[in-house]
């Protein structure tokens, strides 16, 4: 019971708060936090840096290797797969020898056996950055962010075609490589793994080595996003919409048998409260503050119809992931052959990209990476006391060990809103009331450090 007196503490400043007139739990007598609201100078800093013609360079570069299918080529310098994992590793070792040398390269190989989409023994390449992060504490949790380098043509075998993949995904790889470079010339609390895999294509091969890789190891992955297919703002019929990403999140997780966890996800109603809903809402909250005029439209469903994409290994091993894609996809310039038909030219050439708009999607990735990375972790063992029938609503939750921690933040919002409506300051305690039903709310406890960073929500269980 170490925590008693905090607790004693936390609970003193909110019924002081209840004794006063009327129970508005957004009164000012709560204890005053730090500030939510701020912008902070250097993910200001982060976002501003982001380049389009970077991008871009690297995009065309990307297309120059004629195809990046994974059972291409390997030995050319100049076309296949190969030399584009090589050109990938030092582009991210060229950026890193100018900013301070603190990331770490290196490519994760494995080679796949046969399989519906391999039909050789293909060795399977990812190209890894890993920027460590710097607070004890928080340097084992890990945010990864990736794209796929591989590309593909009409024929999801051909190895030898014209693939140039513009879109898919030298759109993603090119940002993730750009976040890469900009933000290991800072420092964050936790670690960031910027990553291009190869794969995707052929069934998410290379993801899901890394993921599986990272569960053995029993990794503590608090986050992952994969870029795939934002490089175009132009929709089939030639409208232009550059001010939105889509960023897909899974509910209820797919699984033969339901798990404990989600079990109690269910029977509380929590199905909209899943870790990646929790990360959907902090990647928009933060995304769209750094990059005004901006929307960052969560669609609350795993993928697309007949579509998949490397954030689906991690669901699968059970850690929050998220995938970013354009708004309005374009199939003409996807999947296909080049080729003209009908005077319509089909293909995933560089022309269709808009650059300005894929540094947008990067820029929303940089700042939630980065305001993840600076912020605690979000709370543990978060219950809601459901002992006897009252219509307050106490919450307990383990101490978090970052030694910046300010203290909690208690989130609630409507059983049908989407994002989170009210919010209360607690303080540093692991225990607190407010005067809200559990019945009518949904709540969330976020752990918040001094200058104010604070941490996805926690999703309460039931304590009796
Ligand atoms: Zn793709």
């Amino acid at each position: 019971m170490a925590s008693t007196k905090a607790i004693l503490a936390g609970l003193g400043a909110i019924s002081a708060l209840a004794a006063g007139t009327g129970i508005n739990p957004c009164a000012a007598a709560a204890p005053a936090g730090p500030d939510l609201k701020r912008k902070q100078p250097e993910i200001e800093r982060i976002v501003g840096a982001i380049s389009p013609r970077r991008i871009e360079a690297t995009i065309r570069k990307l297309v120059g290797f004629h195809t990046r299918h994974t059972m291409s080529e390997t030995e050319s310098d100049t076309v296949g797969i190969g030399a584009a994992r090589r050109w990938i590793r030092s582009e991210f070792e060229r950026c890193n020898a100018a900013n301070g040398g603190r990331l770490q390269v290196a490519f994760d190989s494995h080679v796949a056996p046969v399989s519906r989409r391999i039909s050789r023994p293909t060795e399977i390449v990812n190209v890894v950055a890993t920027l460590p992060g710097t607070q004890e504490g928080a340097k084992d949790r890990i945010y990864v962010v990736s794209g796929h380098y591989d590309s593909r043509n009409t024929d999801v075998m051909d190895e030898k075609g014209y693939a140039p993949g513009a879109n898919d995904d030298a759109s993603g790889t090119a940002a993730v490589m750009e976040m890469a470079c900009v933000m290991s010339r800072h420092q964050f609390d936790a670690t960031i793994v910027f990553m291009t895999v190869a794969a995707e294509e052929q069934g998410l091969l290379g993801a899901a080595h890394w993921a599986e890789q990272a569960k053995q190891q029993k990794l503590d992955i608090a986050g992952m996003f994969t870029n795939d297919i934002i490089g175009s703002s132009r929709d089939e019929h030639g409208k232009i919409d550059d001010k939105q990403v889509r960023l897909f999140a899974e509910g209820i997780p797919v699984e033969k048998e339901m798990s404990e966890a989600v079990r109690t996800l269910v029977q509380t109603g929590g199905e909209n409260d899943s870790i990646s809903r929790q990360l959907a809402r902090h990647v928009k909250e933060q995304g769209e503050r750094y990059v005004p005029g901006f929307k960052v439209s969560v669609v609350q469903r795993r993928d697309r119809y007949l579509r998949g994409g490397d954030h689906m290994p991690f669901l699968e091993r059970g850690y929050a992931a998220l995938r970013f894609t354009e708004p309005n996809e374009d199939f003409k310039h996807q999947h296909q052959n080049v080729r003209t038909e009908n005077g319509v030219v089909i293909g995933d050439m560089p022309e269709y990209n808009d650059y300005n708009y894929i540094a947008k999607v990067a820029r929303v990735n940089a700042a939630a990476l980065a305001t993840l990375a600076l912020a605690p972790a979000a709370p543990r063992m978060v219950q809601l006391r459901t002992a006897q029938l009252e219509n307050d609503s106490t919450l307990v939750w383990q101490a978090n060990v970052e030694p910046d921690l300010a203290g909690y933040r208690i989130v609630w919002r409507d059983t049908t809103a989407a994002d989170w409506q009210g919010a209360r300051w607690v303080g540093n305690v692991t225990e607190a009331k407010v005067p809200l039903s559990k019945d009518n709310y949904f709540f969330g406890v976020q752990a918040v450090d001094k200058d104010g960073n604070a941490s996805v929500a926690a999703y309460p269980v039931p304590l009796r």
